[in-house]
């Protein structure tokens, strides 16, 4: 299949060729196979209080071990997967196994909520609230320990359905976050409808945050905003310490980037996160920062 650059040096599925049809196939019938093969993994990323430095949860990022290609990021398989009809049952598999995750690390006294993405199809499945709770309930694990992860294209895409399933399983304890914010065309109507709890600000903004006054603006503004409607604000894709300090400062209330950590595969995790709390809990503030 064809692919080319996309924006944030992601690999993106490029629709505009007459070869994508017979390659597009060829990937789908892949897809079939290492969805019954059991060929996809969850790497987890922390996302960090900025006040304390605590983790404060994970989120769940599939990966694709692909038998022959090595590992893929979703950026290669996840819109053909989407397009494919073949989103439901890969949701289900990531649902499931972040879940029995996030059991496991509480059985093993390190309670983290774990968070993971549901696309804009898993979002409008009539059966989705049943079951993500079915699935909390399989692995006994507390409801408010699951975030969901959805973009506001996927909310765009039905508003008024999303907000019905989200509300649903809100009730029941179950948190919800508004993805990739700032990224895409926004209505801010839907932030007083949504029944959400945080809202993740998307790293094409954060990113240039400190060398653009204007992005500096429009972050500060949302956080404000978010406040106001009382979710709590995570930024994205943050790099660097200054960012973090900056973030910081702007009261952002946490931060997900390469500079904490990069996704990991549960037991590197695990390490990084022994190490972390090491590193943290000695000093009341940020690495470099005076207490
Ligand atoms: P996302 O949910 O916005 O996830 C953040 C992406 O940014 C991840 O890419 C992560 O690895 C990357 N990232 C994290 N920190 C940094 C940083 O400091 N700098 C930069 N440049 N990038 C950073 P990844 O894992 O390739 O995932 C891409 C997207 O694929 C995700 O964006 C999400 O929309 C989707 N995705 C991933 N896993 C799943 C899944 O299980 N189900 C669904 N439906 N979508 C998923
Ligand atoms: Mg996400
Ligand atoms: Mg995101
Ligand atoms: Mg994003």
């Amino acid at each position: 299949y064809q692919a080319k650059r996309g924006r944030r040096g992601t690999t993106v599925y490029d629709p505009g060729t007459d070869q994508h049809t017979v390659g597009q196939l060829a990937m789908v019938t892949d897809l079939r196979r290492a969805l019954e093969n059991d060929e996809f993994v969850l790497h987890y990323q922390p996302k960090v209080s900025l006040a304390d430095l605590k983790v404060t949860s994970v989120e769940a990022l599939v990966r694709w071990q692909h038998p022959t290609r090595g590992l893929l990021p979703p950026g290669e398989f996840l819109p053909v997967l989407e397009r494919s009809g073949l989103m439901q049952p890969l949701t289900r598999w990531v649902l499931r196994e972040a879940v029995q995750q996030a059991a496991s690390w509480r059985r093993a006294g390190m309670p983290l909520q774990v968070a993971v993405n549901i696309s804009p199809r898993s979002l409008l499945e009539d059966d989705l609230p049943a079951r993500v709770l079915a699935v909390l309930r399989g692995a006994e694990l507390p409801a408010s320990l699951l975030q969901l992860e959805v973009t506001e294209t996927a909310v765009m895409t039905n508003p008024e359905r999303a907000a019905f399933v989200l509300t649903q399983l809100q009730a029941r304890g179950v948190e919800v976050a508004i993805d990739d914010f700032g990224a895409g065309y926004t209505s801010l109507a839907l932030l007083r409808i949504l029944p959400i709890t945080a809202l993740k600000i998307d790293s094409s903004l954060v990113s240039q945050m400190l060398d653009h006054a204007a992005d500096e603006a429009v972050t500060q503004a949302v956080i404000d905003l978010a406040h106001r409607l009382g979710f709590s604000v995570t930024a994205e894709g943050v790099e660097t310490d200054a960012l973090l300090d900056r973030l910081a400062a702007l009261n952002c209330d946490q931060a997900q980037g390469y500079v904490v950590s990069a996704p990991l595969p549960p037991a590197a995790f695990e390490g990084w996160l022994t190490d972390w709390r090491a590193r943290t809990s000695s000093t009341a503030g940020r690495s470099g920062t005076p207490p």
